[in-house]
């Protein structure tokens, strides 16, 4: 034989091995479920025909708010701090249109809305309810109105109806730095105008409709300017979303399909187990690995005995449901997540077993054989055993070993295989060639 320090050559050995159970490759999986193809009909069917009133169906409207909560917090939190100082400045401007009111607007700026912000600011940063957050950043501009709406009204001084047009601020910055979703948007931009028009109203006797009208128009137009540039923003961030949530679909859909690929060309179409190829890569690689590590690769055939006889005699897919049966035991007797069952080819099968030695590998054998053996599968034409049974060549080897390959295990097995049909078939013969 031409193998590798060959030093031991053992008979057919029919005792039982330990209770190690050895895994085999799992079968091909399923095809992707179709489920990722369906999300993306339906949001492509979003993208062509639109959805209604800024709102997601079902439950991607929670995932939109979900996918989008961290940048919002992030973006309110910093827009929150900065108004809490910006909004201060104002008082520059209190001083100058509403004096007679600068003491309010000083306790109302520095004692109300400067903490009612740092208010929001700790339960931003700790809320994790969208809507909540939103209705929040709308309620502080609600309350930055009030002020500067009541400091007018109360101020009698001549230049407090012009100041109204201070409200186009907190409308400029919800809508353009804020970024405010459109609904929370509507109900603060409809308050400001609430605002202002209460607050003109109640100015008429003292201040000239020639002001007050600029004024409340300058109040509205901005708001409804706002409010179309607030629902655009969101439109398009809703379907920028809905184009990344679709390429991700996709991705993950090619992803999976490339996996089942993938397994679909290292498997065998009949049994599940390995085909010969990826039997032949990963005893490439197994080998490599021991020939560094020093440690030792055992390798099983196995040949299903008179199956010629079974498939003139039960017919060729009866033959097929047994190569299946005889597949199955060796995946279920096989378990151990280092080893690998593959069809060798026609009735043939091999499992590689990594750090194996040879006591092992033959008692792992004999597991397989008792296995096949105890399908009971009836076999009235075959001329030694009148069930299906299976004859097992066993070989090992160190790679590390001078001049050890691969194929010299392979034909070592094989060798070994040859001598358990010679000697009566449904039996395990081992050779060593591991020292
Ligand atoms: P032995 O005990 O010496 O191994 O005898 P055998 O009859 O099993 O061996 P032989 O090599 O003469 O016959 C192997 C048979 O396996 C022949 C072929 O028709 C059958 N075979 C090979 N591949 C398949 C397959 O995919 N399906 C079926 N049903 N039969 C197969
Ligand atoms: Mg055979
Ligand atoms: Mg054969």
């Amino acid at each position: 034989m031409a193998c590798t320090g060959c030093s031991d050559r053992l008979g057919p050995v029919t005792g039982t091995g330990g209770e190690t159970r050895l895994p085999a490759l799992a079968p091909a999986a399923a095809l992707p479920p179709p489920l990722a193809g369906q999300e993306v009909g339906r949001i492509d069917g979003l993208l062509d025909e639109g959805w209604r009133g800024l709102r997601f169906p079902g439950d991607l409207e929670a995932q939109f708010l979900n996918d989008t909560s961290a940048e919002r917090i992030r973006r309110l939190l910093v827009n929150s701090v900065f108004v809490a100082a910006a909004f201060n400045l104002f008082l520059v401007s209190d001083y100058l249109m509403v004096p007679d009111q600068f003491d309010l607007a000083l306790r109302l700026r520095l004692l109300v809305f400067t903490p009612l912000m740092f208010a929001v600011i700790i339960v931003l940063a700790r809320l994790d309810r969208p809507r909540i957050r939103e209705g929040m950043a709308a309620v502080s501009g609600m309350a930055a109105a009030l002020i500067s709406t009541g400091l007018c009204v109360l101020s009698t001084d001549v230049l407090a109806p012009a100041y109204l047009v201070s409200l186009t601020s907190i409308l400029t910055f919800a809508s353009g730095v804020a970024r405010m979703r459109f609904r929370p948007a509507l109900v603060l931009d409809v308050f400001v105008v609430m605002c202002c028009l209460i607050s003109a109203w109640l100015m008429r006797e003292r201040a000239p409709v020639a002001l007050l009208i600029p004024v409340v128009l300058t109040v509205v137009a901005t708001a409804v300017f706002t409010l179309y540039a607030t629902y655009t923003m969101e439109k398009d961030e809703r379907r920028n979303w809905l184009m990344r949530l679709r390429e991700h679909l996709l991705l993950d859909e090619l992803a999976a399909a490339n996996e089942d690929l993938d397994r679909i060309s290292r498997s065998d179409m009949l049994t599940g187990v390995a085909n010969r190829r990826h039997v032949d890569e990963f005893l490439a690689q197994v080998w490599e690995r021991a020939r560094l590590d020093g440690t030792e690769v055992s390798v099983m055939m196995i040949d299903v005995d008179h199956f010629k006889a079974y498939n003139d005699r039960y017919g060729h897919p009866e033959g097929d449901a047994c190569l299946r049966d005889v597949a199955g035991t060796l995946k279920r007797r096989l378990r151990r997540p280092t080893d690998l069952v593959g069809r060798f080819g026609g009735e043939e099968f091999i499992a590689v077993l990594t750090d194996t030695p040879l006591s092992t590998a033959q008692a792992a054998a004999e597991r397989v054989r008792k296995g096949v053996e105890g399908l009971n599968r009836l076999h009235s034409a075959s001329n030694t055993h009148a069930i299906v049974t299976v004859s097992i060549g066993v070989a090992c080897m160190r790679p590390s070993a001078p001049h050890a390959t691969p194929a010299q295990l392979i034909s070592a097995a094989d060798e070994a295989l040859y001598q358990a049909k010679q000697t009566g078939r449904n039996r395990v013969f081992a050779f060593d060639t591991a020292d």
